[in-house]
C-alpha cells in the first residue's frame, strides 16, 4: 500500500488532526514532525483526488481529542512551574488517558496497520513538548540522568471542554545534586555521621513518672555525640543548594576516637530537591570551616555527578595510619626495628576481630602491609606509621588480637602491644585517585 493510500484509509476512520494522521507513518522521513507528515499527506491526497483541501484541527480529532493542539501551552506551563529552579538537563514523561491510547490503537487497526506502526502518542508528546521546553529554557533534553524529570498528566485537563492547562497537569521531580570534598577531623570523639542516642532512639525524650521528660542518657539532645562531620557539613551544603535534606557518603570511616589528618577523607554530600545546582564551592568551604571552628575542616569541594557517590563508597582505597602504642614489657631498639622490618611488605592474615560488628561474616582476610615504620619513644612506648591495603585492621595488626591476626607487632615483639591513639593520615585510591574529571560537573 502506498503512503497516500494508507493516509486515505486513516482518514476514513474519521476527522484527524495533522499530527494524528502523520503519527502512524512516523518512521518515514526522519527530521519531520508528525504534523508535517500529516499535512503533506493531506495535501497530496487533495491534489491527487482534485478535492478541496479541508484541514481538521486537533479540537475535531477523534484520536487525540485535542491534546495535539496543547504542546505550546504545556511547554509554557512547565516553564512557569520550573521558574526559580536551576537545571541544565531535563526529561519528560507523559501519562496519556487510557481512552486516548485506545483511540491511537483503533486508528491503526481500522486502517489495517500493525498495532505499533509509527510511534505512540506518548512519545510524540514527550518529544514535542520537550523540544518546545528546550527553546524556552536553554536546558538540554537528557534521557540518562536529567536534573529535573517532568511528568505530564493529560488526564488533568480536557481540551475539548476548553480546559486551560494548569500546573495540576505537570509534576516536577528534582533529582539530587552532589558536592564532593575531603574532610579532616582534628578533634577526637567526633563520629563521621550523626549518631542517634540508643536509649531514646534519637527523640531526646524518655517516659518519666510525670509523662515525657528529657532523656537522661543524652541529656535530651537525641545524640550520643554533640557533633559529627555530617552535622558540620550538611546544613551548609543543603542551604547553599536550597535543598530539602542531605545525605553524607564517606569513603569508609575512621573510628570515632581517631583523628583524620593529612589530605583528609573523600566524601560526597547528596542534596535532595535542590533548586540551585551551582553554588560557589569556595564560599561554601569557608562557611563550613568557619562554623566548624577547628574541629573539622573540609577542602577541595567540587560539584560532582551522582556516580561519585558509588565511587567514594566502592573505590578500593589504601590507608595511612599513625598509632601510639603501649607495650606490656620493655623492648630494645633492635628488637623493635626487626619487628617492623619483618612486617614491611608482608601479607597479614586477619580473622574478623572481636570488636567488629557481629553481623559481619567471620572469616580470615589477607591484607598487605605496604609500608611500616616508627620510633621506640621509650622502652614501653612507640609510635608506628602504617600504609596498608584497604581493610587492614590496624589495632589488630599491632595487638595480634589474641592470635587472630598473624603476624603482628605484639607477636614479633613477644609482648603485649596496645594502640592508645590511632589517627588516619591518608585515604587514597589503590589504583587511581578519587578525583577524576569524569565524576565532576
Ligand atoms: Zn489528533
Ligand atoms: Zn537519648
Amino acid at each position: 500500500m502506498t503512503i497516500p493510500d494508507t493516509a486515505r484509509r486513516l482518514l476514513e476512520s474519521g476527522p484527524l488532526c495533522d499530527a494524528c494522521l502523520g503519527r502512524p507513518v512516523a518512521d518515514r522521513s526522519f527530521g519531520l514532525g508528525n504534523d508535517d507528515r500529516g499535512r503533506a499527506l493531506r495535501t497530496t491526497i487533495a491534489l491527487e483526488d482534485d478535492e478541496d483541501f479541508e484541514p481538521d484541527t486537533p479540537a475535531d480529532c477523534w484520536v487525540c481529542e485535542g491534546y495535539c493542539g496543547t504542546f505550546d501551552e504545556l511547554a509554557d506551563t512547565i516553564a512557569a512551574t520550573l521558574e526559580g529552579i536551576e537545571f541544565e538537563t531535563y526529561q519528560i514523561g507523559t501519562r496519556v488517558p487510557p481512552l486516548v491510547e485506545e483511540n491511537d490503537r483503533l486508528l491503526r487497526e481500522d486502517a489495517g496497520l500493525p498495532e505499533d506502526a509509527g510511534e505512540p502518542l506518548k512519545r510524540e508528546v514527550n518529544r514535542e513538548v520537550g523540544r518546545r521546553l528546550g527553546e524556552r529554557t536553554d536546558a538540554e533534553f537528557d534521557l540518562s540522568r536529567p536534573d529535573v524529570l517532568i511528568v505530564i498528566d493529560l488526564e488533568a485537563f480536557d481540551p475539548i471542554a476548553g480546559d486551560a492547562v494548569t500546573s495540576h497537569a505537570v509534576d516536577v521531580q528534582i533529582n539530587p545534586a552532589f558536592v564532593y570534598g575531603r574532610y579532616r577531623k582534628l578533634e577526637r570523639d567526633i563520629p563521621q555521621t550523626e549518631w542517634p542516642c540508643r536509649e531514646c532512639g534519637g527523640s531526646g525524650a524518655q517516659l518519666g513518672d510525670d509523662g515525657e521528660e528529657p532523656c537522661t542518657y543524652c541529656d535530651g539532645s537525641g545524640y550520643l555525640y554533640d557533633v559529627s562531620v555530617e552535622q558540620v557539613v550538611r546544613p551548609h551544603v543543603v542551604d547553599a543548594m536550597d535543598g530539602d535534606e542531605g545525605t553524607f557518603h564517606g569513603a569508609g570511616r575512621e573510628d570515632v576516637d581517631a583523628l583524620m589528618l593529612g589530605a583528609g577523607r573523600p566524601f560526597v554530600l547528596e542534596v535532595k530537591r535542590p533548586t540551585r545546582r551551582t553554588p560557589d564551592v569556595e564560599a561554601l568551604e569557608v562557611a563550613i570551616n568557619d562554623a566548624a571552628d577547628g574541629a573539622v575542616e573540609v577542602e577541595g569541594l567540587r560539584l560532582a555527578t551522582h556516580e561519585m557517590v558509588e565511587r567514594v563508597k566502592e573505590l578500593d582505597a589504601s590507608k595511612q595510619y599513625r598509632a601510639d602504642v603501649r607495650l606490656a614489657s620493655p623492648v630494645d631498639e633492635d628488637t623493635f626495628r626487626a619487628a617492623l622490618e619483618a612486617l614491611e611488605g608482608t601479607t597479614v592474615e586477619q580473622y574478623t576481630p572481636e570488636r567488629v560488628d557481629h553481623r559481619r561474616a567471620n572469616l580470615t582476610r589477607e591484607r598487605t602491609v605496604y609500608d611500616i615504620d616508627g620510633e621506640l619513644l621509650e622502652p614501653t612506648r612507640a609510635q608506628i606509621r602504617v600504609h596498608g591495603e584497604g581493610g587492614l585492621y590496624i589495632k589488630e595488626l599491632i595487638s595480634g588480637d589474641n592470635g587472630r591476626t598473624e603476624p603482628s607487632v605484639a607477636g614479633l615483639l613477644e609482648t603485649g602491644a596496645e594502640v592508645t591513639a590511632l589517627d588516619v593520615l591518608g585515604v587514597d585510591g589503590e589504583d587511581e585517585p578519587f578525583e577524576d574529571d569524569d565524576y565532576f560537573r
